[in-house]
């Protein structure tokens, strides 16, 4: 006999909420989940639908107390029975439970009364703001809300109301006194508004050129003769895919289908969501991470009542209830923000896929630098490739040159910036080109630390460096750790303690130094937190206001800049060195993409790799452009390892705030695994990438198959054990199938 958990309520807050039937054993084949079914329900065994999001062996409740479930709905493709399938789907593959997976596809409703959200700033100009404060600080009667309001307005342009109440505990009443004063004002604010535009469909539209032509064809053939398959477009970078697959969206919603667009959270810039509002006007909707749940709500509301045919976004808008959908288009299909960090720890890429089967969809996944898991997919015939080898208006790719830093440093030049690069610079400035310069984030932060001794500051509640700020203090990026910056060491009392400055900041200032005329921008996480941040340094840059932009890899995604004619990479090596086996990939991908930024419009682009490993594989065929060439040698490093794509890989997680009940229970489930599977490879248990998190201690174990499924029940087995074990209830444990980064 088999029992079934239906939910009746199918919104958020109610997803808890399970009634568990019989399934008639006649209908037992037939019954799966996600299925709708009709059932007696309550003392009037009236007769309503649920939806089945669980079947098990044994029951949970008295068994005479249960009934029967009715009938199947058939034929009931109802939105609701996809997302639920698509979550059991989630809970398989990925490990959470029904629950979380549920909650992760199933939006929060909308509070009725949900506030606007609100936020300060100043009225007046920062100099009028600075005098109030001074005003402030003299004054003998405290003020210290006031203070603290006036100080953060001055070192951010808006603060969130919730922030400045809640975290900051600024009290309400200074608020609106100042805003009385006319020194604060506050604004109601909608996270994304629509810009207003008359969908002008000659606006922003181009001839597709005979590659785009021959791709976009290819794939609306398909769809014409009723055959969904998954395509990877690999096109060089500038080949003009969004063009591609505008081109195919265009010919969906003709047929009333209608469409998700994924695209990584960092290209949804203005640039990119213009050119899909140019050509698709109001039908088109966009998710974006600040949006509050309600937001999302009424944006999937709107999907599902069919008000829109579209939506662009992040992961997430995966999940848009489109009641037929026709289309998903992931773009920049390797970026690694395709995968949740949280759980369940699903791929966009894979669950895309699914979604698509679960409808008779098409899915085209994008990218100049397709992941192996794509690629080795495209190869064997499982997605079918198509290749764009030009760029859009036959412009050249980038040349390139690799520098050597070695002999850069044997010829006494330990500056940043090499030689060549520099007299590239001086040429480019004088005929008012544009330059990006390029810099790694990883490894190069501003964390303190001891010259004397090497000892470095680190966070007492997390296993990371403390970061220098300004005004004075460290902080720890994970959990928000505040204190005054170290005079001295702690460890040996020396006070030779300093930090290094964030590499892009020690880059611009070189920068000024070699050339005082030329107009510098930064773009990174410090000159990016404001609400616009990097609209506005990416349209200034686009205005030419600026002849030079330093940034980390924010700059090098998606942006087309057509007076850039020179990229620097100013330390390839530094993702290299990374312990992790996706270096190679990242190195490759990052370097490729920001070679792609140069020479995009009429002149033609040169691109400088500074390197300490010009002979690596990943610098050499990311700087001839070679994708073919890279691939075959990352993949054969996969095989000859076992890495995935090539097999794959579980990692656990278990996490306490015991110490001592993490690395019990961390043991206790490797037994439980190599009894499950004794013959299976397991790795660990050992301390986490980050060994403690606020306070939390984190063990991990990796285990490793060649199959996929081997993993899941490797995976089942554990969920089982937990379910029954009373021991270790401080633990938590979570499960990541092929992690993208070391967890
Ligand atoms: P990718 O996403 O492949 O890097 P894009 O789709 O962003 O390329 O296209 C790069 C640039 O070329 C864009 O400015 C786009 O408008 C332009 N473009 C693409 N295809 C054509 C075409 N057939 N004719 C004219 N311009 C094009
Ligand atoms: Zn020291
Ligand atoms: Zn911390």
């Amino acid at each position: 006999m088999k029992y079934a958990d239906l939910i009746i309520d199918i919104s958020h807050e109610r997803l808890d909420k399970t009634f568990e039937y019989i399934v008639p054993s006649e209908l037992e084949d037939e019954i799966h989940e996600g299925m709708q079914v009709v059932i007696p329900f309550g003392a009037g065994n009236r007769a309503i639908t649920g939806y089945v999001v669980g079947l098990h062996d044994k029951p949970k409740f008295d068994v005479t107390k249960l009934k029967p479930i009715a009938r199947v709905v058939k034929d009931s493709i109802a939105i609701e029975s996809q997302l639920i399938s698509l979550a059991a789907f989630l809970k398989r593959n990925y490990g959470s439970t029904m629950n979380q997976a549920l909650k992760t596809v199933i939006p929060i409703k909308k509070k009725e009364n949900e506030k606007l959200k609100k936020e300060i700033s100043l009225a007046v100009s920062t100099n009028q703001a600075r005098i109030e404060l001074n005003e402030l600080l003299t004054n003998k009667r405290h003020a210290v809300g006031k203070e603290r309001l006036l100080k953060e307005l001055l070192e951010v342009d808006v603060l969130d109301w919730e922030l400045a109440t809640k975290k900051l505990q600024i009290p309400t009443s200074n608020i609106r006194d100042l805003e009385a004063k006319g020194i604060v004002k506050i604004d109601s604010v909608r996270t994304f508004r629509n810009p207003h535009l008359q969908a002008d469909a000659t606006r922003g539209r181009v001839t597709l050129n005979e590659e785009q032509e021959a791709a976009a064809e290819q794939i609306k053939a398909d769809i014409d003769t009723g055959r969904h398959k998954t395509y990877l477009i690999h096109g060089v970078t500038g080949s003009g895919k969004t063009e591609v697959y505008m081109d195919v969206m265009e010919h969906v919603i003709n047929m009333g289908k209608q469409v998700i667009v994924l695209i990584p959270e960092i290209a949804l810039t203005y640039q990119t969501v213009m050119r899909f509002y140019t050509r698709f006007g109001d039908s088109v909707s966009i998710l974006n991470s600040r949006m509050s749940p309600g937001e999302r709500f009424d944006q999937f509301e709107r999907a599902k009542s069919g008000e829109i045919s579209i939506m662009v976004g992040p992961r997430s808008a995966l999940f848009t209830p489109f009641t037929n959908l026709g289309l998903i288009i992931i773009d920049e299909e390797h970026e690694p923000s395709y995968k949740s960090e949280v759980v369940p720890r699903y791929h966009a890429r894979e669950t895309a896929v699914y979604r698509a089967s679960l409808t008779g969809a098409t899915v085209i996944l994008g990218s100049a630098t397709p992941s192996l898991e794509a690629y080795s997919r495209a190869i064997s015939g499982e997605y079918q490739l198509i290749t764009l080898n030009n760029r859009a208006m036959g412009q050249d790719m980038a040349q390139c040159e690799i520098v050597d830093l070695r002999a850069e440093l044997q010829s006494g030049n330990r500056s940043m910036l090499s030689r060549r690069l520099k007299e590239l610079m001086a040429d480019r400035l004088s005929k008012k080109q544009q330059i990006m310069l390029f810099l790694n984030r990883r490894g190069l932060m501003g964390f303190v630390s001891c010259r004397a001794c090497g000892h470095v500051l680190k966070c007492p509640h997390c296993d990371v460096a403390l970061h220098l700020h300004a005004g004075g203090v460290m902080k720890c990026h994970y959990c928000g750790y505040t204190t005054k910056a170290a005079k001295t060491c702690p460890s040996c009392g020396s006070k030779y303690i300093g930090s290094f400055k964030a590499g892009t900041q020690r880059l611009e200032e070189i920068v000024k130094e070699a050339f005082p005329t030329a107009r510098v921008l930064r773009m990174d996480a410090d000159t990016t937190s404001g609400k616009n941040g990097h609209e506005e340094i990416l349209s200034a840059f686009a205005a030419h206001e600026a002849d030079v932009l330093i940034g980390t890899q924010m700059i090098v995604k998606g942006h087309d800049f057509a007076n850039v004619t020179l990229v620097g990479i100013i330390a390839a090596d530094i993702s290299l060195n990374e312990s992790d086996f996706h270096s190679g990939e990242r190195t490759f991908q990052l370097l490729t993409q920001a070679v792609g930024r140069a020479g995009r419009g009429s002149e033609p682009g040169i691109a400088v790799i500074q390197t300490y490993q010009p002979e690596n594989y990943a610098v050499v065929t990311s700087a001839n452009q070679d994708y073919d060439s890279f691939f075959k040698q990352e993949f054969a490093y996969r095989r000859l390892l076992q890495y995935p794509p090539c097999s794959h890989i579980l990692g656990i997680q278990v996490s306490s705030e015991k110490q001592a009940d993490a690395i019990a229970q961390a043991d206790i489930l490797a037994a439980v695994i190599r009894q499950a599977d004794s013959d299976i490879i397991i790795m660990g248990p050992e301390d986490a990438y980050i060994g403690k998190l606020k306070d939390v201690y984190r063990r991990v174990i990796y285990v490793k198959a060649d199959e996929y499924d081997r993993l899941v029940r490797v995976k089942d087995e554990i969920d089982k054990f937990l379910l029954e074990q009373k021991q270790y209830r401080s633990t938590t444990t979570w499960f990541d199938f092929d992690p993208i980064s070391t967890i």
